[in-house]
């Protein structure tokens, strides 16, 4: 058997002929920047978040970047990131000027907590960004309260939890600006690179609307200097249809994760996703930590079973960002070492599931 990581096929299959219809309208709109099909969706993604406005951007690493800068954050400051994120957190920090302070994730929920972001705060600190990995809500009513009483702003990054809750409240309303990637594999994927930043605030949404759009709402009347950085129309045609199924999807993934936790419950070598009381868990990724890793992801892959490791370089250890941080970030490199992200999207079968398990289990067993 062949058990892909992802198959895109499978996710849109059931709504292919929905989806069409709705990008062929949009291309025989001949409208494609800032038309009526960003509105609706803008209209529908901000209702979905609780917020009162939506803003489409290019991507993910758009959405974080113009947030830290139409908060003004730039050279000097310092922004709170966790030390375990894809790179795109940190590297919107860096695209302004400002310094990523890393924070080690709680190893359990894998999202950082009030608790571990107090121990980094300075003069400088101006801004936090949890991000809610993995599809897992983070623990936001003590982040929200802490950066309440150090007058800090909070951006929440909610590119792998679209849809997830946190006390009956949805990521992506609890931030001052919220951001999320609309990148093809993510809960919400598009079509494309896009993104989206929501927000309850009339003049941050009026700041940005021009920012993205060459600081301009009038054309030719240039206010401010901004970029292009606009979610495309076709982009958005697909994902009005999508966002429609997006709890449905959820739900699904919900379903498989329940099967692993099921299957998988007692095997010592493994320790499966915790989901803290508070948090629901959209299952972005269904990311275990196991003894030998590396040995159980090849033993799989030789069984024809698709794994991923979510991340194997901690940001702190990327070329990249080489001798730009001080500290140990022990929990990072443990989970660098230790996790690995089992199959799960809508589409995958129960059969499957079983397979996945059945391996793991053989392998341990041997
Ligand atoms: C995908 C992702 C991003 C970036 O999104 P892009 O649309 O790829 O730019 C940012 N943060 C996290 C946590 C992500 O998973």
């Amino acid at each position: 058997m062949e058990v892909k990581f992802l198959d895109l096929n499978r996710v849109h299959s059931k709504y292919s002929e929905e989806i069409e219809n709705s990008i062929i309208s949009a291309v025989r709109s001949n409208n494609f920047i800032l038309g009526p099909s960003l509105h609706t969706f803008e209209k529908a993604y901000a209702q979905y978040c609780n917020s009162t406005h939506c803003l489409g951007v290019g991507n993910g690493l758009d959405a974080l970047t113009i947030s830290l800068k139409a908060l003004g954050i730039s050279a000097g400051d310092e922004v709170i990131i966790p030390s375990n994120t894809f790179i795109a957190t940190a590297l919107a920090v860096s695209a302004v000027g400002a310094k990523p302070v890393l924070v080690d994730p709680d190893p359990k929920t894998f999202n950082i907590t009030s608790k571990g972001i107090s121990n980094h705060l300075s003069k400088l600190t101006k801004a936090i960004i949890p991000v809610h990995l993995f599809g897992q809500a983070c623990e936001m009513q003590d982040i929200i309260d802490l950066a309440r009483s150090e007058n800090l702003f909070v951006i929440e990054d909610n590119a792998q939890s679209q849809g997830a809750k946190y006390k009956g409240k949805p990521t992506g309303s609890f931030g001052i600006l919220n951001c999320t990637s609309f990148y093809p594999g993510k809960n919400l994927g598009a079509f494309g690179d896009g993104g989206a930043i929501t927000t309850n605030s009339n003049d941050l949404f009026e700041l940005i609307s021009k920012f993205r759009n060459y600081g301009s709402t009038i054309k030719y009347h240039h206010d401010i200097l901004g970029t292009n950085s606009r979610l495309d129309e076709l982009l958005a045609s697909a994902l009005i249809v999508k966002l429609k199924y997006l709890d449905e999807q959820n739900h699904q993934r919900n379903i498989i994760a329940n099967t692993y936790n099921s299957l998988l419950s007692n095997l010592n070598e493994i320790a499966l996703p915790y989901v803290f009381p508070d948090s629901t868990h959209v299952y972005h990724l269904f990311v275990i930590k196991a003894n030998r890793r590396d040995e159980l992801q090849s033993y799989l892959k030789s069984k024809g079973v698709h794994t991923m490791i979510h991340y194997p370089i901690p940001i702190h250890k990327q070329l990249a960002y080489k001798n730009a941080f001080s500290g140990n970030f022990p929990i990072a490199e443990m989970l660098s070492n230790e996790i690995l992200s089992l199959p799960i999207y809508p589409g995958l079968s129960e059969n499957e599931v079983h397979y996945v398990c059945e391996t793991i289990k053989l392998f341990y067993n041997k």
